[in-house]
């Protein structure tokens, strides 16, 4: 396993609750991951690149296409606050059989958003690979 969801499986509850307590502290990490590689832009390749107009977002001194930290992770289409998301993203990691109902009552929120955020975490959990 490797990539975004490592912190999430080596790291407990109160653990995730406490380094990711922010909207802001999030969005870090996943630039962190993301671009960990470098930074390549996805519409022309370049790899120069200046702040974006979000937190952590990077845009490309060439084509000044903007990609937000979020963007292309498995908290790409999600609505939740990401705080929020990354809690769940925990509870997934380490007990992968929880059902999306159990998720749904536990956030309070529609079982179809919990079934489709959990199926592309355990997607990535199996994966095994730095694919997000
Ligand atoms: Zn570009």
């Amino acid at each position: 396993m490797d990539g975004i969801v490592e912190i999430f499986h080596h790291t407990d509850f109160n653990g995730i609750c406490k380094k990711f307590a922010s909207e802001e502290s999030c969005l870090e990490y996943l630039a962190l991951k993301k671009w960990e590689g470098g930074y390549i832009c996805r519409n022309c390749g370049h790899n120069n690149y200046c702040k974006g107009n979000t937190p952590y977002s990077r845009r490309c001194t060439r084509c000044k296409r903007e990609e937000s930290a979020k963007a292309h992770t498995i908290f790409h289409y999600c609505r939740l606050p990401l705080p929020e998301a990354f809690r769940f993203a925990n509870i997934v990691c380490h007990n992968p059989k929880i059902s999306s109902y159990e998720l749904a009552r536990y956030f309070n929120l529609r079982q179809m958003t919990c079934w489709k955020l959990k199926k592309k975490i355990v997607e990535c959990l199996e994966s095994g690979l730095k694919n997000f």
